[in-house]
């Protein structure tokens, strides 16, 4: 297959995963473009790229996942972000997400606890031109970046025991922290988390997911 039959294959791939997205019930058009835009099959490992646009999780090495399509766009649709918006994302991973959030906010921190990921990760954000707003770091996102909060939205995509503290403490009023909560190989729960007041936080279920553990001094221990 040539080069140009091959990317307009990966086009053709992905509209039908916005109409599955549609069909799902994903309503923000501003979200749906951002997806329109980024490429997949660029943050999976190569011999995956056939498998990019299926609504699947897919493996990225050192036993973690790109997330699925469907959860990634319900958890940027519920953080409700606008061109401001200051973003936290906890679990880089390939960068995918981190990508999206890009097109959609002021500035989006991200970090990663694996170095060899977010490594990866900066060299295919980087290439594809979203550096310009993205600061990456590895460590333990459990902890958030207190230097940089408050937050407007902070997107946690491993799942922890319970919201942490000092993530929940580093969000802006009325911003939004979406997480899956639940065990760390069985259910979970995604749940958005809107700060209302100084100590009145609103939680809501989304849906059942399954995630990879959050692992760090506020998630699971390891
Ligand atoms: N959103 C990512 C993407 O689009 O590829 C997928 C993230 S993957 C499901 C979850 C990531 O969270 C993994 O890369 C994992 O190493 C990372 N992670 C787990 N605990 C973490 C922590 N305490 N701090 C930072 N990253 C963490």
């Amino acid at each position: 297959m040539s080069r140009d039959d091959d990317t307009d294959m990966q086009a053709k791939r992905r509209a039908e995963m916005l109409a599955v997205l549609r069909r799902r019930g994903i309503a923000s058009e501003a979200v749906l473009d951002a997806m329109a835009q980024v490429p997949r099959e660029r943050f999976v490992p190569d011999h995956l790229a056939e498998l990019a646009y299926e609504d699947g999780a897919l493996p990225i090495g050192d036993g973690q996942t790109i997330s699925q399509p469907y959860i990634v766009a319900l958890m940027t649709e519920a953080a409700g972000l606008g061109p401001e918006s200051r973003v936290l994302e906890v679990g880089t991973g390939s960068g995918y997400s981190t990508a999206i959030l890009s097109l959609l906010a002021g500035h989006v921190f991200s970090i990663e606890r694996h170095d060899t990921l977010a490594t990866a990760a900066r060299e295919r954000l980087e290439k594809g031109g979203y550096l310009d707003n993205v600061t990456l770091s590895v460590g333990d996102g459990t902890l958030g970046l207190p230097e940089q909060a408050p937050f407007d939205a902070i997107i946690i995509a491993a799942a922890g025991p319970r919201v942490p503290e000092a993530l929940r403490a580093q969000l802006a009023m009325g911003g939004r922290l979406i997480m899956p909560v639940g065990s760390a190989s069985g259910p979970q729960k995604l749940t958005c988390v809107t700060r209302d007041g100084e100590e009145n936080f609103r939680t809501e279920d989304l849906a059942p997911v399954s995630f990879v553990p959050l692992i760090g001094a506020q998630g699971w221990q390891r």
